[in-house]
């Protein structure tokens, strides 16, 4: 399956840059492996394929945080989504039929 480059939200674009090089940003002395600002995310090389997708999924749920002007300490919305990004990814992979649910057009 091809990476995504880009991902909308309603009628915003978030562009996502598969970055060769490390981020490189130390976080409370752990090595990021992802980094987001509005409407740009960046994911950095050698992640497994599932730590590389909840690390994607991860940066997107900060993204809509924003988008839904979600208004947290930057600690806080890390406890939150270090807590549900996992479990989102694991909602999302193992009920296909859920996800074609979701997103069959509405009528
Ligand atoms: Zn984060």
């Amino acid at each position: 399956m091809k990476r995504p480059t880009k991902v909308t939200l309603d009628q915003h674009t978030c562009r996502i840059q598969w970055s060769p090089k490390e981020i490189g940003r130390l976080s409370q002395g752990y090595r990021v492996s992802g980094d987001h600002e509005p409407g740009l995310i960046r994911i950095g090389p050698g992640l497994s394929r599932r730590y590389e997708k909840i690390t994607l999924l991860h940066e997107l749920l900060h993204e809509v945080f924003n988008r839904a002007r979600v208004k947290l300490p930057m600690k806080q919305e890390e406890y939150v989504l270090n807590n549900i990004d996992e479990w989102v990814y694991l909602m999302l992979r193992d009920n296909p039929a859920l996800v074609a649910y979701l997103t069959e057009e509405a009528s």
